[in-house]
């Protein structure tokens, strides 16, 4: 089966974000994959929206992580920037994934390896100028879950399919 909805403006996008963010928990990661460009962060926007991150979220692509306090706590990673996968120790990387929030890291794909084994992988494609083709791959039993209950809202929402 595939796991996908498309989106058609940015602030379908955001909202695509929106759904998937009270639908979060303590420990989950989702990577989120495509070119510059694609809406990786569009969609990070719309999750610190229904978190009730108040400050404004951009791309980390020169701090690598930025830290939104929440109802739960956003931990967005950008690994654009990053040259060593040994480095991800230095910025926190592995505590942060466990820790006490979720997180987004974009360009996470980059390092496979160090990603845990249950992530929600987000593919963002980029199908016209303003339309986006989100791929959701999920790798285990939360991420899975995860996947599954955002389509329904997604699909629910209706604008978005
Ligand atoms: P990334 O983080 O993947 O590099 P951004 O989210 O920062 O990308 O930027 C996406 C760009 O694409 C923004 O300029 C946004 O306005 C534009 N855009 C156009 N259509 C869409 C869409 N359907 N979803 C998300 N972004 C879109
Ligand atoms: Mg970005």
């Amino acid at each position: 089966m595939t796991l996908e909805f498309s989106t058609y403006d940015p602030g379908a996008t955001v909202r695509a974000g929106a759904l998937l963010g009270p639908l979060l928990a303590a420990g989950d990661v989702i990577v989120l994959a495509g070119d510059l460009g694609a809406g990786k962060t569009q969609l990070v926007k719309g999750v610190a929206r229904a978190l009730g991150v108040d400050e404004p979220v951009t791309s980390p692509t020169f701090n690598l992580l930025a830290v939104h306090p929440g109802v739960l706590p956003l931990y967005h990673f950008d690994l654009y920037r990053l040259e060593r996968e040994a480095d991800l120790e230095d910025i926190g990387f592995y505590e942060t994934l466990e820790g006490d929030g979720a997180s987004f890291i974009e360009w996470g794909d980059r390092f496979p390896a160090s990603l845990p084994p249950d992530r929600l992988l987000v593919v963002v494609h980029r199908t016209g100028r303003d339309e986006r083709r989100f791929e959701l791959v999920p790798s285990g039993a939360r991420s899975e879950l995860l996947a599954g209950a955002w389509l329904a809202v997604v699909s629910a929402d209706g604008a978005q399919l």
